[in-house]
């Protein structure tokens, strides 16, 4: 039996992966650790009996406690750094999102535990030290994105040096054929209306500016060591194609599938183990009209920015990070309009001025001040 630690259970990606686990007969729930959502915590604590519970404020905390007088409930981000320290678990999924979750990984790395990877902060804003820490531990992290689980599937258990580039797939989001005239009067509905994956709303509209694709290039640069001008995005309308790896002998390796993050997440879980679990729509190969699109970098320019980010490294992809949160949230509260996003995040990285080797306190300090100057 392995255990599980799950850092946003009651997210989308938290509640499928407890669907995976319903479906495997090797995995048990050590613990859970959610935001806001009690009313579901409860349910989840019912069903699957875990040893420890985390949420984020201290009355919810007493709440939880009332109505299971025996779990062992905690609160706070220290909670999740106790939970991340504890001994008695096997895997870590790190399904929150935002940077709640950073500090919990790195705990758990230095405790040694396998990381399932859905939190894009972590590597975006911190990467160079997760992987340093993670290399020094001799810990792995596994991805639950389909992208880079798709590059980690194709990649195998080759070393990385055969491999050339890494071509990351993109569905082009629910913009892909509209101006950008049009691109300015579109309404936070319209934006989360993704023509492929059902995702959490932050995510989604990082799909529609694309700047979700440039924060996942940063990501494969960390977890593949691969360096940026050898990961390419291509954009691929239908998604069933979600990446594939360019060898040097020529060869291109791509791994398909309809989009479903259940497969993902238990490749993450199993890694390198394959089993019949969960059923997922049935991939119907005939008549697929497969597309490969150069990325347009004019219309879309934050995805360009983004991968400038990664590139230049330090605070940038940090600064970037919280930018582009801000003003996410701005768009989804109709406080400003669909192409003010991007125009938000240029300004803050103009006006931002570069270091290298950040410690993670000056990372979080920097998170902290860019959200501020924003509000
Ligand atoms: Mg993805």
């Amino acid at each position: 039996m392995q255990k599980v630690l799950i850092l946003g259970s009651t997210g989308s990606i938290g509640t499928q992966t407890l669907e995976v686990i319903d479906k495997l007969n090797n995995f048990e729930v050590f613990a859970l650790a959610c935001g806001k959502n009690i009313e579901l915590l409860k349910k989840q604590i019912a069903k699957y009996n875990p040893s420890f519970v985390c949420v984020q404020e201290e009355n919810d905390a007493k709440t939880i406690k009332n109505d299971f007088p025996k779990l062992n409930v905690l609160s706070g981000n220290n909670g999740l750094i106790e939970l991340a320290k504890c001994e008695n678990y096997d895997i870590l999924v790190a399904a929150t999102s935002g940077i709640v979750g950073v500090r919990a990984v790195l705990e758990a790395i230095k405790n040694k535990k396998k990381i399932a990877l859905a939190n894009k902060e972590t590597l975006v804003m911190a990467g160079d030290i997760v992987t340093k820490e993670a290399q020094k531990h001799g810990v792995s992290i596994l991805p639950i994105d389909s992208e880079h689980s798709a590059i980690l599937q194709c990649l195998g258990t080759i070393d990385n040096k055969s491999a050339k580039r890494l071509w990351i797939t993109a569905s082009g989001g629910p913009f892909l054929n509209n101006t950008r005239e049009e691109m300015k009067n579109f309404s936070a509905k319209e934006a989360l209306n993704h023509p492929r994956w059902a995702m959490g709303k932050k995510i989604t509209v990082d799909c529609a500016t694309l700047v979700n694709k440039g924060l996942e290039v940063i990501e494969a640069h960390h977890l593949y060591d691969f360096n940026y001008e050898n990961i390419k995005v291509v954009i691929h309308p239908q998604s069933i194609v979600h990446s594939f790896v360019e060898f040097v002998d020529g060869s291109f390796l791509a791994q398909m599938g309809v989009p479903s993050m259940h497969i993902p997440i238990q490749y993450a879980l199993c890694y390198p183990n394959r089993f019949e679990g969960i059923k997922t729509d049935s991939f119907n190969i005939f008549n697929q009209n497969l597309q490969f699109l150069e990325p347009n970098y004019k219309k879309f320019p934050l995805l360009k920015l983004t991968i400038e980010c990664g590139k230049q490294g330090g605070i940038m992809p940090a600064v970037l990070n919280a930018a582009n949160e801000v003003a996410v949230y701005k768009f989804l509260n109709n406080e400003i309009n669909f192409l003010d996003i991007e125009k938000l995040v240029f300004d803050c990285i103009e006006k931002t001025d570069n270091f290298k080797n950040p410690s993670l306190e000056e990372i979080f300090e920097i998170d902290n001040s860019i959200r501020k100057s924003l509000v």
